[in-house]
């Protein structure tokens, strides 16, 4: 991974390992691409996060978050 990066809290876990800390770039540019912190799996683009962490737990963004998962970036 190249440049700084930053870890944030996401409402909905990681897919994979069940973590909520997450990594994205320092720009935090709307198409950078967020990866859990705690096994590297690529889960969604910063939009798509911030759009959850308005939206706060829930069906709607975990069904967000795994689609946007399930697309490998
Ligand atoms: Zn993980």
């Amino acid at each position: 991974m190249t440049g700084l990066s930053t870890d944030f809290r996401l409402p909905v876990a990681c897919p994979t390992c069940g973590s909520h800390r997450m990594r994205v770039s320092q720009v935090r540019n709307p198409d950078d691409k967020v990866f859990c912190a705690s096994c590297t799996r690529y889960v969604c683009l910063y939009h798509e996060a911030c759009k959850v962490i308005d939206r706060g737990p829930g069906s709607e963004s975990e069904a967000l978050i795994e689609a946007a998962a399930n697309r490998k970036g």
